[in-house]
């Protein structure tokens, strides 16, 4: 037994799992495998309560009303940024915005800082991995400005190749924007070298942290990149919650996106002066009971312990692609040598979708697609692939279960 599987199987998954009341469910009568945490995480009770018990007990808006329930609401609200803040290790509370997910935080670093910097002849560099949400908002930025977008390449194994990224770091670009994880092939990146490179020739970059913050542990200053985008459903906590951190000189430097009430210091018809990061970024009544959530849900994974958890995943990972290699004319899509508890598949003679429609009815949920990554999947040359992602709360049993459907429904198309 290796040591990751030994703390696989000290790690204690059927007591992690009772705190996912979602997970005790069945569907199609037949018990759930839940493999699709990439697409988004079930939530635990502690995370379900917290949210419940913002609207029982303490429901009122945020830095606006004197009374007792807006001082318990806006304290919760603010210590939500302060345990972002502490999760992702910012120097600064003020250097988490808090948004409705990644994507927001993406268009906000999109229309806030490129926008007013790119010109003609200017160029924003990616790779073939992202996903739609770290292309598309460039796109938009690159057609109003005459910039470009550059894309640095990933090799067969589904890895970057980091010496082509480097070397398109050429004076032209002006940001740089690469995905800490492939949501399709799970591929780690190696940010810290990355954004060595770019810092050294003065280009910020930015890391889409979607699927990056629910695996590994992020410290954005050891990181060393400028910005670092999360989402919170996929860190267990409530849909539309997320952050932007961003070092604070940058933040101090950008404009704001919305406006509206809270981001404001002073408002006269004639013109208007706002207020500091990361409240001038903050427009509006935010998602505060989501975010009353996610405060719960990290410190759900701090008590977990990451180390136990990542020992866990790194063994259900092995597992899993083990399996899978098994299963005649299945092919993986991404081999990278650091990947997270993701596998991308497809299986000769059978389409996808047709595959995860019939694993659904065995009470499988694996997400088919082209999962927003449709440059991705033209490298590919394919459509769509299936993609079984796992979390901490998955077990060897699943798995196990998960292969047998999988060659079960196969038979019934071939
Ligand atoms: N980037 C990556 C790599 C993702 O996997 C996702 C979610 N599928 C996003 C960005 C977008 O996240 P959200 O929809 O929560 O904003």
């Amino acid at each position: 037994m290796s040591a990751a599987d030994a703390a696989s199987a000290a790690f204690d998954a059927a007591r992690v799992r009772a705190d996912f009341p979602l997970l005790a469910r069945r569907v199609h009568d037949k018990p759930l495998i839940y493999f699709d945490s990439a697409n988004t995480a079930q939530k635990p009770a502690v995370v379900i309560e917290a949210v419940d018990r913002y609207y029982r007990q303490f429901n009122a808006n945020v830095a606006r009303a004197v009374h007792q329930l807006g001082s318990e609401a806006t304290s919760a609200y603010e210590g939500a940024r302060d345990r972002l803040a502490r999760f992702v290790n910012a120097s600064s509370r003020d250097e988490i915005v808090l948004t409705s997910g990644t994507t927001q935080a993406i268009n906000l670093v999109a229309w806030s800082f490129a926008l007013p910097r790119l010109g003609p002849g200017d160029e924003i560099l990616v790779t073939t991995m992202e996903h739609h949400a770290n292309i598309v908002p460039w796109q938009l930025v690159c057609e109003r400005t005459g910039a470009r977008l550059k894309v640095a390449p990933i090799d067969a194994r589904g890895e970057l190749v980091v010496a082509d990224f480097v070397a398109a770091l050429t004076p032209s670009v002006k940001l740089a924007a690469v995905t800490h994880v492939s949501n399709v092939l799970g591929t780690i990146n190696p940010i810290a070298e990355l954004a060595r490179a770019a810092r050294r020739r003065g280009i910020p970059l930015l890391v889409d942290g979607s699927q990056g913050a629910p695996h590994l542990p992020v410290d954005v200053r050891a990181l060393g990149c400028d910005f670092y985008a999360l989402t919170g459903h996929k860190l267990f906590g409530p849909t539309g919650t997320g952050a932007l951190w961003a070092r604070k000189e940058i933040l101090a430097a950008m404009p704001p996106m919305f406006g509206g009430g809270e981001m404001i210091r002073e408002v006269r018809f004639t013109g208007t002066t706002f207020a500091d990061p990361p409240h001038r970024f903050e427009a509006g009544t935010p998602n505060i009971a989501g975010f009353v959530g996610l405060a719960a849900a990290l410190d759900y994974l701090e008590a977990l312990g990451a180390a136990r958890v990542q020992a866990h995943e790194a063994a259900l990972l092995d597992h899993l692609s083990r399996a899978l290699r098994g299963v005649p004319g299945l092919h993986i899509c991404g081999e990278a040598a650091h990947k997270v508890a993701l596998v991308s598949f497809l299986v000769e003679g059978a389409h996808a979708h047709d595959l995860a429609t019939l694993l659904d009815h065995e009470g499988v949920a694996v997400r088919s697609g082209h999962h927003c990554a449709h440059p991705l999947m033209q490298h590919l040359g394919v459509p769509a692939t299936l993609r079984a992602s796992l979390a901490f709360y998955n077990t060897h049993e699943e798995i196990e279960q998960f292969v047998a459907a999988l060659v079960r429904v196969r038979r019934l198309l071939a």
